[in-house]
């Protein structure tokens, strides 16, 4: 996929197709990235309900899957809301 202009972007970033969020990885600009101890998790899947991205996968059996960082824009609203405090925002190393 090739790189738009800003005078190609829509006005005001409207969004005019259904599910074209899926084009755009919001990983590329993220700072932190959410490091999982997965020893700690509970697995009550809060991360997954909250993140903004919908980046946490929820396994078919319940428990937590994996983060794709193609999506994951590090915002930390998962590490926020983490009942058990088990997933810490690291700085990225690129
Ligand atoms: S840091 Fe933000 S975008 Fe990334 S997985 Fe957590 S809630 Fe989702
Ligand atoms: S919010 Fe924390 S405890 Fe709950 S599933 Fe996510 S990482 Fe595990």
């Amino acid at each position: 996929m090739s790189e738009k202009g800003w005078k190609e972007l829509e006005i005001g970033g409207r969004i005019t197709e259904a599910g074209n969020a899926a084009k755009y990885k919001t990983g590329d600009w993220r700072t932190f990235l959410p490091d999982v101890d997965r020893e700690k998790c509970i697995n009550c899947l809060q991360c997954y309900l909250y993140c903004p991205d919908m980046a946490i996968e929820a396994k078919a059996d319940g428990t937590l899957g994996k983060i794709d960082l193609d999506y994951c824009k590090g915002c930390g609203i998962c590490s926020n809301i983490c009942p058990v405090k088990c997933i810490e925002m690291k700085k990225e190393e690129k």
